[in-house]
């Protein structure tokens, strides 16, 4: 994977003179070469509304959108391409689903299921809906080993859950859940779940068949993507019976001031225009990925996160969260004493780029009984060499604000 490195020509950017060394990847990723060729590619060659056009370059451009979505379809293995619906990314699809959701679903007295893992963009769309409806949200709690309480999980499922939404990987801890798992227990209730998939869809093989879920949602930026461009992911029967969160053109069939009929799926939920020129730039990403393998990336983050948490294990003061669970390429870790802000700032002046805080989940953070925690997560182009160098970092960091 080495060599991979050289697609991405921001790895060669100096910060404060330093080389960079980026671990901020589940904030978002970079994009290589061809994903940056292909945004100019298609502002060149063939920029034009889609859907609407008879002429050329609108043909260009809806055929390519569309061969984007067959694209994501594959990715996750969908049943079908319709089954995509193109969003703002994750939290923009979280917001549309929990608002069809309750409308269709939800009624007073109900309850919706989420994790104590997850991010803002998995917990405020929920309790709006909650809020709204006169519903309750309810927490899959953490257990001691800061896996998910399963066995509690059996006792949250009831007659009044409506939905369960969980993420697949925590951005905090990196801890992968028992998604199938989740889905099968869920199920057996006649419980729909959905899937945060934004930190996992870049780092795994993802098949919504084979997890069976009902919903899944993720952003094209932390995929060596586009911003401002995400999935939603629907099983078609859902899609059909799920009333669209917004109105507009194109998610229209007919429309008089009496009444409006909705068009078919996906374009039910995607009102305005979508982003072509993002969703065509996106599935390049894809194939970027797709070549070099799900498989093989995962192995090698998974060794290097193994390879980090062993590194920094031997700096003293160093508390790892979730030490040893198997973990999607990011660890949160404190310094005992030690704000990790301070040690964030200090990281950056050597070029180390990571993230300090709340992580958007306050409530995780609370319940880890700290004020934020140090995030350091890997991207495909990660290497031995940068953890050696954070971990250098880290040191210095520590002597200055130590002595010692
Ligand atoms: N869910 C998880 C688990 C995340 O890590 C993030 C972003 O960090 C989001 C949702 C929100 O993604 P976005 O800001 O791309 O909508």
């Amino acid at each position: 994977m080495q060599m991979k490195r050289e697609d991405f020509e921001i790895l060669n950017e100096r910060v404060y003179g330093k080389e960079l060394v980026y671990l901020d990847n589940a904030a978002t990723t970079q994009k290589p070469r061809e994903v940056l060729d292909a945004m100019t590619y298609a502002y060149t060659h063939f920029n034009s509304n889609i859907h609407r056009g008879v002429h050329h370059l609108s043909q260009i451009a809806t055929r390519n959108h569309e061969e984007a979505r067959q694209k994501v379809a594959q990715y996750i293995n969908t049943e079908s391409p319709d089954e995509i619906v193109f969003t703002k990314g994750t939290t923009d699809s979280i917001n549309m689903l929990a608002f069809s959701v309750g409308e269709l679903l939800v009624r007073e007295g109900d309850e919706v299921l989420v994790s104590a893992v997850e991010h803002h963009s998995n917990i405020v769309p929920w309790q709006m809906m909650c809020e709204r409806k006169g519903a309750r949200l309810r927490v899959i709690p953490l257990r001691e080993d800061m896996t998910l309480d399963m066995e509690a999980l059996d006792k949250l499922l009831n007659e009044k859950t409506r939905i369960v939404s969980v993420a697949h990987v925590s951005n905090v801890l990196g801890t992968v859940n028992p998604v199938g798992e989740i889905v099968r227990k869920a199920h057996e209730k006649g419980v729909a779940v959905c899937i945060d998939a934004a930190q996992s869809a870049a780092h795994m093989r993802v098949d919504v068949r084979e997890l069976d879920c009902d919903f899944m949602a993720f952003s094209a930026h932390k995929m060596y993507g586009p911003t401002g461009l995400g999935v939603l992911y629907g099983k078609r029967e859902w899609l059909e019976k799920l009333p669209p969160a917004e109105g507009g053109g194109e998610m229209i069939e007919h429309v008089s001031f009496e009444k409006t009929t909705y068009n078919t799926l996906p374009y039910k939920f995607e009102a305005g225009t979508p982003d072509f020129i993002g969703s065509y730039v996106f599935g390049k990403a894809l194939d970027y990925i797709e070549r070099i393998g799900r498989a093989e990336i995962e192995k090698e983050e998974s060794e290097l996160t193994a390879y980090a948490e062993q590194r920094l294990k031997e700096v003293p003061g160093v508390k790892i969260y979730a030490a040893g669970q198997r973990k999607a390429g990011v660890i949160s870790f404190n310094v005992e004493g030690i704000h990790p802000y301070d040690i964030g700032m200090l990281l950056d002046r050597q070029g180390v780029a990571v993230r300090t805080g709340h992580h958007c989940a306050e409530p995780l953070i609370n319940e880890l009984g700290v004020p934020g925690t140090v995030r350091i997560s890997f991207g495909l182009y990660n290497n031995k060499e940068d953890v050696d160098k954070f971990v250098e970092a880290l040191e210095k960091s520590l002597h200055i604000l130590t002595g010692v």
